[in-house]
């Protein structure tokens, strides 16, 4: 099968074609650094991160940037809440975003521009749509982009535009579609940017929020690249606004496939902090979660699908990546002498972990997959060393996507091994009185199993 992905552009699914063979540029915009990232946003960076991974299983070679948000009227207020420089303010939250991508097991993208550090892109952006007479200095000194000059403005994000105001302008870089109007390109300085300013051809300023993303794509990816990821709510006036600033400057097309990840809700209701279930990833950290259990959690409905976020669900996520490392160890110590047909079982589940990934990335299917392999294995009696090294390539090709079996792994003694088949043995044939008391014995080695439905699980203390 073909790679397939819903596209926001045309709202189909459709095969993906890469510009050039065996590449994929693609640009996923990253986090405002004003605060710790919440869950919400973390769905969406963990499916940056499974795309990312899937294409390089593909064996595209990718090439992903993802920016850093670090001026834009949300830091600046913050930082002067905080009473620190813009610098200071965004670079300690820059490190909190990229330390929390390592704990969810998220690969870093090849580039993570900073805004700050490409205002001149920017400016040569504003420029060029100067020039070609689409955007235009208001009175206030700041500049706009007039959405009457782009070519089919509001088609992406599906907007009426019959009720737009003639010259309607809006200088926030956040604002709904009530309010559809001529965005700013550049701020001119007003008191409440306080130190924050550019003093260029422009004038003195800074850049709007959504020119950053234009400027810094085109840098990294060029003028057309292949796909281009966010949330949902990205998608207007940010992805709406990149396109019309992009194509208006370059005359190309923006982006090939435009993919947008649907929001979550937590315990049923949407996230908020008067509701008390509002979380970032560290709130739950605190609270004792297994980060790879986050990550499971949030990568295992389909993208498209709204994700009830739940406490329990993390300890779901927790049992089902335990029966995975379980069925690591247990696979790592096998050591029979039967010969099993494994190569037709991997090759199996491998095609349809594939056929269901490439069909717009069905990762409830591909995990369901995932788990009945790793039943028919555990089925098989005696495996053989040999035979459970395959086995074991064939998960960690899987998990190259996943990212979720944990590297650490339990390894028995021989003596320790003895007392585990020993202990399942009793426990086979109903002697209960003796399973327990090896499994005591295990305990004092330090030890601990226990029972699940599909067999045993084992953890040191
Ligand atoms: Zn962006």
């Amino acid at each position: 099968m073909t790679l397939k992905f819903h596209n926001t552009l045309t709202k189909k699914k459709e095969e993906f074609k890469e510009i050039e063979k065996g590449k994929v540029g693609y640009y996923a915009c990253g986090p405002t650094v004003y605060d710790y990232a919440h869950i919400g946003n973390f769905r969406t960076f963990v499916f940056n991160d499974l795309l990312r991974r899937y294409l390089k299983y593909k064996k595209y070679e990718v090439k992903e940037v993802m920016n850093l948000t670090d001026v834009d009227d949300k830091t600046i207020k913050g930082s002067q809440k905080a009473n620190l420089s813009l610098k200071d303010f965004t670079d300690k939250f820059a490190k909190y975003f990229v330390e929390d991508l390592k704990t969810l097991n998220i690969e870093m993208p090849e580039i993570m521009p900073s805004a700050v550090a490409h205002v001149k892109e920017m400016v040569k952006m504003i420029q060029t749509l100067l020039e070609k007479d689409i955007a235009y200095k208001g009175d206030d000194g700041s500049i706009y982009y007039s959405v009457e000059k782009a070519k089919d403005y509001g088609k992406f994000a599906g907007l009426d535009l019959e009720n737009l105001k003639a010259g309607a302008r809006v200088s926030h870089d956040e604002y709904d579609k009530e309010n559809v109007a001529d965005f700013a390109l550049w701020k001119a300085w007003d008191k409440d940017d306080g130190d924050v300013y550019w003093e260029t051809d422009l004038g003195k300023g800074r850049p709007g929020w959504h020119i950053e993303c234009s400027a810094m794509s085109t840098k990294y990816l060029g003028s057309t690249f292949d796909i281009h990821t966010g949330g949902e709510d990205l998608i207007f006036p940010h992805h709406q606004n990149e396109i019309a600033q992009s194509e208006g400057a370059t005359g190309k097309k923006f982006v090939n496939y435009w993919i947008h990840v649907s929001h979550l809700i937590v315990e049923g209701k949407k996230m908020s902090k008067s509701l008390g279930n509002f979380f970032t990833l560290r709130d739950l950290l605190e609270k004792g979660k297994d980060p790879l259990a986050i990550r499971y959690l949030l990568l295992s409905t389909h993208y498209r699908q709204q994700l009830n976020f739940t406490m329990d669900g993390i300890d779901a996520a927790h049992n089902s990546l335990e029966r995975l490392n379980n069925f690591m160890i247990m696979l790592r110590n096998a050591n029979g002498d039967s010969k099993q047909n494994v190569d037709s079982f991997c090759e199996l589940a491998k095609k349809k972990f594939e056929d269901a990934m490439d069909d717009d990335l069905s990762i409830s299917d591909a995990l369901a997959h995932v788990f009945d392999f790793v039943r028919e294995i555990n089925s098989l009696e005696n495996l053989s060393k040999n035979d459970a090294l395959k086995v074991i390539k064939t998960m960690i090709e899987i998990d190259s996507v996943l990212g979720v079996i944990s590297a650490e792994e339990v390894q028995l003694s021989e003596e320790e091994k003895e007392l585990v088949d020993e202990r399942q043995a009793a426990r086979k044939n109903k002697d209960y009185a003796k399973a327990d008391t090896l499994r005591a014995l295990l305990e004092e080695k330090g030890i601990l199993l226990e029972d699940t439905i599909d067999g045993f699980r084992i953890k040191r203390k």
